[in-house]
């Protein structure tokens, strides 16, 4: 295995094809010289979001986009058990509180073979979109629970990443001013096109918010932060239709 020296103000994003992480994708661009994202097949009930990374990253392509890692961990996660995210069962509470979307472990799982990726090709900084704002709850996408892991992967891998997490604080209306923020109205439209959210697969129905079935929980926040920052945000009024 070929293995670079840690280059700073390098990254790789957590890239899903979702509003969030291409957000964080904007975001990162916008900072460092040098980034580079990275996917996962987990036995998503709905391929489609993976499907939507690519026409994502052609329209944010720039120098400083390197290349796309996908990493396939349908068997990993197959292997310990069935949720309501990889499998065709309804989406409800469980009686920790927790959605059945749930996939224990998920989020740590992925951010350690973004550790391993970023090894190998001397990244420094993984950003991931995880957030604990207006999320669902999952526990491991919590602050520190990020803090954690990133001690974690820095004693195991005897290296010193950063992990960043841009939208921690965010609600659904913070990450649209941020898109906002960070490539205007062009960005906003990306997202709204190209990015997909909804849990049920659905690319038919358009909103005002992008494409979504408009009623699972990932639809009902996505919909809501749109008009949220719509109605409150620095350009109230001025993105329509
Ligand atoms: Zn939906």
């Amino acid at each position: 295995m070929t293995q670079r020296s840690q280059t700073p103000d390098t990254a790789l994003v957590l890239f899903s094809g979702g509003q969030d992480s291409t957000t964080c994708l904007a975001w990162a661009l916008a900072r460092y010289p040098h980034v580079e994202t990275v996917g996962f097949h987990y036995g998503q009930r709905h391929a489609i979001e993976m499907a939507c990374r690519e026409p994502i990253r052609q329209a944010l392509a720039c120098d400083r986009l390197g290349i796309d890692h996908v990493v396939d961990l349908t068997a990993t996660i197959a292997g310990l058990g069935q949720t309501a995210m990889t499998a065709d069962i309804a989406i409800e509470m469980d009686q920790g509180g927790l959605p059945n979307t749930f996939v224990p472990g998920r989020n740590l799982l992925f951010l350690t073979c973004a550790a391993a990726i970023a090894y190998r090709r001397g990244l420094r900084r993984i950003v991931t979109g995880v957030c604990e704002t207006d999320y669902s709850g999952y526990p491991d996408c919590r602050d520190d629970t990020v803090k954690a892991m990133q001690l974690a992967l820095n004693l195991g891998m005897q290296r010193r990443f950063v992990l960043e997490t841009p939208l921690m604080w965010r609600d659904k209306a913070a990450t649209w001013a941020l898109a906002f923020d960070l490539g205007g109205e062009a960005l906003v439209g990306v997202i709204r096109e190209l990015t997909h959210t909804c849990y049920l697969g659905n690319r038919t129905d358009r909103h005002i918010w992008g494409f979504g079935c408009g009623t699972c929980p990932a639809c009902d926040l996505r919909a809501r932060g749109w008009e949220r920052w719509t109605q409150d945000g620095p350009v109230a009024g001025t993105i329509t239709g």
